[in-house]
C-alpha cells in the first residue's frame, strides 16, 4: 500500500510506470502473506517489483512502449518474471522504456518520457539572519542559513530502463527489472544513483522478453544497492528449455560475494576507454575508483582493449539488424494495433506507418540495408567480424590474469530533456552506451554501481565488467565501490 500511494502522488511528474496494478499486487501481497504465516517463504516473499513493459506479463498490459502493441495482453508469463513470482515477489506494474528498449534517453516511449527525480544543484552558502527564514533552506546550528538552489531544467533518466531506474530511484518499487542490449541496464542506472548488472549473456532467460537484438539482449535487475542486486539476479537467473541460449549453469548465492575481500585482485585499467573530450569529473570518478579498489588491496593494472574504438559503429549494425528482423513480426495481424486498408498490403504499411515511432522506423531501415543483398558481406557480415575481435580484446586480458576491468558507466552525468544536440543527431545519441556496448558485443557481464556525485550534484556511476558467468565477482567489487 506504501508503494501504491507513492506511485499515485509521483507517477503523475515522473511517467516511470505505464500500468499499475493495484488489484493484482493487492491479492500478491495477501497470498504471500499466507505463505510466510504457515512457514513457506520464498526468497523474494512480498517484495515489492517494477517489470519494465518489455517482460511478457500474463493478462497485463505489454507493448514495450509501442503504439504498434496497443491492448496487448499476452497469454503468458516471461520466464524472468515468473522466477521472480514464484520467490513471492510483488507485481506494482509495468515500467516505461524506450519504444522497444531503443533510446538511450527514455525519450522515446509511445508514453512520452520518464523524468529523473535527479535535480542539478548548485550549493550556495547564504549567510543571512536566522529570524529571516526563507523557503526551501534550512537553519545551520550557527545561526546561517544555508540555501540549495536548484535548475528546474527536466533531465533524462537515461534509457532504455528509464523507467526502471527511476522508480527505484524515486522509491517508487523496492526493485526492478530492466532488459540491457547495448547498456540499457547500466546507463540508467547510472544517471539515477541505482545499482544495474547486465549478467552473461544467457544467464536470464530471454523467453517471453520482446525482442530487440536476440544475440545481444539480456535481463537484469534494477536495485537500490548492490546487496538487492544481488538478491533479484539470483531469483531472475535460470536455465530455461524454451530458450536455448540459455545455460545449464548453476545459479551461485551471489549476495554471499558481497563483504568477500578483494585483496589480491587483479583490476585492468583499459588505455582505450580514455575517450577525447571526456569530461574532468569522469576521469576524476575513474581515478577516485581506482584509489578505492587499491586502497582494498587489489592490484591495479593498464590493459589495452585495441578493438573499442569499433564497438559503436560495429553493434549500430548488429542490433538494428536483428531488430529489423524480429520488427517483422508486427504487421497488424497478430498483435496490438490494425490500420484497415484496401488489400493486405496496404493495411501492413499503414499499420506499421503508423504503429513505429521515428527511431524505431530509422533502426528497421538500418537493419533492412545492411542485411540486403549486395551490403550483407560489406557491412553485417564485416561488423560479425569485428565483433568477434572485440569479444577477443577480453579474453586476451583475462587470459592474463585480470579479474575484473574497472570504466566509468558513461561519458557523462544525466542531461536534459530535449536536449537540442541529441535531438539533431542520433548518433550524439548512441555515444551514451560508447563504455557499455563493448560488454554485450562480448556476452560478458557488466555493472553499474554510483560512485559519486558531478559538481551540479547529479550522480555518476562506474562499469566494473567481469569474465563470463563470474557475477559474483562484481558484486564482490562492486560492494567495495559503493
Ligand atoms: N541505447 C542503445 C540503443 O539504443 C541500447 C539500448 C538497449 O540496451 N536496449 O540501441
Amino acid at each position: 500500500d506504501a508503494y501504491l500511494s507513492a506511485i499515485d502522488r509521483a507517477n503523475p511528474a515522473l511517467n516511470a510506470y505505464v500500468a499499475v496494478t493495484g488489484d493484482k499486487a493487492r491479492d500478491m501481497a495477501k497470498a504471500s502473506d499466507a505463505r510466510l504465516v504457515k512457514g513457506e517463504g520464498g526468497a523474494l516473499e512480498g517484495i515489492p517489483l517494477g517489470i519494465k513493459d518489455l517482460f511478457g506479463t500474463d493478462g497485463v498490459h505489454t507493448q514495450a512502449c509501442s503504439h504498434v502493441l496497443d491492448g496487448f495482453k499476452p497469454r503468458y508469463e516471461s520466464t524472468v518474471t515468473a522466477n521472480l513470482w514464484a520467490d513471492g515477489a510483488v507485481m506494482l506494474g509495468k515500467l516505461n522504456m524506450d519504444e522497444f528498449a531503443m533510446g538511450s534517453s527514455n525519450e522515446s516511449s509511445y508514453y512520452g518520457p520518464v523524468i529523473n527525480p535527479w535535480r542539478r544543484s548548485r550549493l550556495d552558502t547564504v549567510v543571512m539572519p536566522t529570524t529571516h527564514q526563507g523557503d526551501g533552506g534550512f537553519v545551520s546550528a550557527g545561526g546561517t542559513k544555508t540555501q540549495r538552489t536548484l535548475d528546474n531544467a527536466q533531465l533524462v533518466p537515461g534509457g532504455s530502463s528509464g523507467g526502471s531506474a527511476t522508480a527505484v530511484s524515486a522509491f517508487l518499487c523496492a526493485g526492478a527489472t530492466a532488459t540491457d542490449t547495448g547498456g540499457s541496464i547500466r546507463q540508467p542506472a547510472a544517471f539515477t544513483g541505482t545499482v544495474g548488472i547486465k549478467p552473461t549473456y544467457g544467464r536470464c532467460s530471454r523467453w517471453g522478453i520482446v525482442a530487440f537484438a536476440s544475440s545481444l539482449d539480456q535481463a537484469g535487475p534494477i536495485a537500490r544497492d548492490v546487496r538487492d542486486a544481488a538478491i533479484l539476479l539470483k531469483s531472475m537467473a535460470s536455465v530455461d528449455p524454451k530458450d536455448t541460449t540459455s545455460v545449464d549453469r548453476l545459479v551461485p548465492d551471489y549476495e554471499a560475494a558481497i563483504g568477500k575481500p578483494i585483496k589480491g585482485m587483479k583490476v585492468g585499467i583499459p588505455k582505450e576507454y580514455r575517450v577525447d573530450g571526456m569530461p574532468e569529473e569522469i576521469e576524476a570518478l575513474w581515478q577516485k575508483g581506482i584509489a578505492w579498489l587499491r586502497d582494498a588491496g587489489a592490484e591495479i593494472v593498464d590493459i589495452s582493449l585495441p578493438h573499442t574504438k569499433y564497438a559503436l559503429p560495429a553493434y549500430y549494425i548488429v542490433a538494428p539488424a536483428e531488430a529489423s528482423s524480429n520488427l517483422a513480426r508486427y504487421d497488424g495481424v497478430r498483435y496490438g494495433l490494425r490500420v484497415p486498408g484496401k488489400d493486405i498490403v496496404e493495411m501492413y504499411e499503414k499499420t506499421r506507418a503508423a504503429g513505429f515511432g521515428r527511431e524505431v522506423k530509422r533502426r528497421i531501415m538500418i537493419g533492412t540495408y545492411v542485411l540486403s543483398a549486395g551490403y550483407y558481406d560489406a557491412y553485417y557480415l564485416q561488423a560479425q567480424k569485428v565483433r568477434n575481435l572485440i569479444k577477443r580484446d577480453f579474453e586476451n586480458v583475462f587470459a592474463a590474469g585480470i579479474d575484473v576491468i574497472l570504466t566509468p558507466a558513461t561519458p557523462s552525468a544525466a542531461f536534459g530533456i530535449a536536449d537540442e544536440d541529441m535531438a539533431a543527431d542520433p548518433v550524439k545519441m548512441y555515444l551514451n552506451d560508447i563504455f557499455t556496448v563493448t560488454v554485450n558485443m562480448a556476452g560478458l557481464p557488466g555493472i553499474a554501481v554510483p560512485a559519486g556525485l558531478d559538481p551540479k550534484g547529479l550522480p555518476l556511476g562506474l562499469q566494473l565488467i567481469g569474465r563470463p558467468f563470474e557475477e559474483e565477482t562484481l558484486f564482490q567489487t562492486a560492494a567495495v565501490i559503493e
